[in-house]
């Protein structure tokens, strides 16, 4: 009889792990519970540096189901991880201290639209950028836009609160949630909001969003749809110098403009795009802002303007206004393929995701090149440099003795960079794993309490994604060099 990993962390409690799996099968299927080294390894990571080899992952089909499983792993007393696509680059959904991988991907339909009450009801599973081609043709958008959108998961959104280049105009995913359908540590099922916005009481769904899979499986969710708009424009300024780029975005906020979307791509990345699939960057350039109104047609065509003669006043070499919606979309494919494209340069990076007040973007990009030159490490800089998000990508090769730990190293120089600035150590991609060592940099105790009494309300146990969020002394260094299977408790 053999134990399963984290119960060991869980008192005297000792479980079968066949009849855990056994039962596990009953509930949703035995081609729904994987266990073999094979079928499970493509579980062990997200888009993070975190890697734990999960030894049960389970793919529910319905809230049911979800349910089920729950209560199976309450009474074998072992954790429990949700994961949606694993596009997460926190290693919020990597199993860290074992137990069953609860994948939402096989409940990926859309239940409903109705445009009049401009909602969506989904299942988690349910890609981010399918809600928008759902609703498109009615003249409707889904506003959260992760980079990632083509894959990652409204579940992972939700639970990572997640932004996108749009975030700047329409806030972040929980301005666009209305209500989720939750399933509790004891396999209860609630709604917490509804289909209404602005309900009385507590905020419980504001809640939750951004939990980061630490109280509760979302189930279904309701979505808050938006009118397309009117009139777009799309601008590509080009830069010869990264500090004028920046200095661009302090003066187009500060004119009072607020574009849909300020994102800035830095020499490096432009380099990666055009190697890898090219949209007509110009390589040459030290930085470019791509720049989009949106709104009535005059307000975008006046705004276009003023946002052309403050590039041009800050030295731009030239701006391009896209003429149609093909160089619009190419404009977009660029940016949004950027993360993906920087393979092209190296075999590994490992991105960070800090936030400055936007008038120190200028100071921050000249502190980043310092860091960049002192580790000798190539930092490639995407990012949402309108609400001040950064994406300093630090590209290595793994197989380097030792570059890991200079990885990691410039990494929390940035984000202590980041703080020291008045900012904050994410944006969007959320606390998981790999940051949860510098939460202390931001909350005091008395904070950090505070949040430990929210969440022991809904998960009294901490079954749900343990050691995620909360700070424990490890540091990212030390649990990226335990081994890639960690026994549970080694390293918590
Ligand atoms: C190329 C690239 C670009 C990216 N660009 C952006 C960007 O622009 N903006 C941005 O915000 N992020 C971005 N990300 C990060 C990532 O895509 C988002 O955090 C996304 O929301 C994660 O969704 P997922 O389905 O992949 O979640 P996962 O990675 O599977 O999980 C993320 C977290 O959500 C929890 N979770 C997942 N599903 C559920 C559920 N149903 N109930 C409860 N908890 C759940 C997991 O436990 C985990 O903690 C990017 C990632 C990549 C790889």
């Amino acid at each position: 009889m053999s134990e399963l990993t984290g119960t060991r962390n869980r008192g005297n409690a000792k479980m079968n792990r066949d009849n855990l799996f056994r039962e596990l099968r009953q509930i949703v299927g035995d081609q729904y519970v994987l266990v073999e080294k094979e079928d499970v390894i493509v579980y062990e990571q997200d888009g993070s540096i975190m890697q734990v080899l999960p030894e049960v992952v389970v793919l529910p089909g319905s809230t049911e189901q979800v349910a089920g499983v729950v209560r199976a792993a309450r009474r074998a007393n072992v954790p429990i991880v949700p994961r949606g696509s694993g596009t997460g680059l926190a290693g919020g959904a990597v199993p860290a201290e074992g137990g069953v991988v609860i994948s939402l991907a096989r409940m990926n339909r859309i239940l409903e639209l109705d445009l009049r009450d401009r909602i969506a009801v989904v299942e988690p599973g349910v890609i981010n950028q399918d809600v928008t081609k759902a609703v498109a043709a009615g003249g409707f958008f889904f506003a959260p836009d992760p980079s990632s959108q083509a894959a990652c998961s409204i579940g992972g959104n939700i639970a990572n609160n997640s932004g996108g280049p749009h975030t700047l105009a329409y806030g972040v995913t929980t301005n666009h949630v209305l209500g989720v359908e939750v399933v509790l540590d004891d396999g209860r099922v609630v709604w917490l909001g509804g289909r209404a916005p602005d309900p009385p009481g507590y905020d419980l769904c504001g809640a939750f969003v951004g939990s980061e899979g630490t109280v509760g499986i979302v189930t279904k969710a309701v979505l808050r749809l938006m009118r397309s708009r009117e009139s777009v424009r799309t601008l590509l300024a080009i830069f010869d110098r990264m500090d004028a780029a920046t200095q661009t975005v302090v003066d187009i906020t500060g004119a009072g403009i607020v574009p849909a979307a300020l994102e800035m791509m830095d020499r490096l990345t432009i380099e990666a795009v055009e190697t890898g699939a090219p949209v007509g960057y110009p390589r040459d350039a030290d930085a470019v802002l791509l720049v989009e109104l949106e709104g009535v047609r005059e307000s975008t065509e006046r705004g276009a303007r003023v946002v052309q003669e403050i590039c041009t006043r800050r030295g731009a070499r030239g701006v391009r206004v896209a003429q149609d919606d093909a160089e619009r979309l190419r404009l977009w494919k660029g940016r949004k393929g950027a993360f993906g494209a920087l393979g092209a340069l190296a075999p590994n990076y490992y991105v960070q995701d800090g936030v400055v007040p936007r008038s120190r973007l200028p100071e921050i990009m000249r502190q980043i090149a310092d860091i960049s030159a002192r580790y000798h490490l190539r930092i490639a800089n995407v990012f949402h440099a309108g609400d001040g998000n950064l994406h300093p990508n630090i590209l290595f090769d793994i197989r380097i003795p030792g570059e890991l730990d200079k990885v990691i190293a410039a990494g929390e120089e940035i984000l202590r960079a980041c703080v020291a600035a008045g900012g904050s150590i994410t944006g969007e991609h959320g606390i998981g794993l790999e940051k949860k060592a510098y939460i202390g940099l931001l909350f005091s105790d008395v904070d950090l309490d505070a949040m430990a009494k929210v969440r022991k309300v809904f998960d009294p146990d901490g079954r749900f994604n343990p050691a995620k969020m909360f700070p424990t002394p490890i540091t990212c260094a030390e649990m990226r060099r335990a081994p890639a299977k960690i026994p549970a408790g080694l390293w918590i």
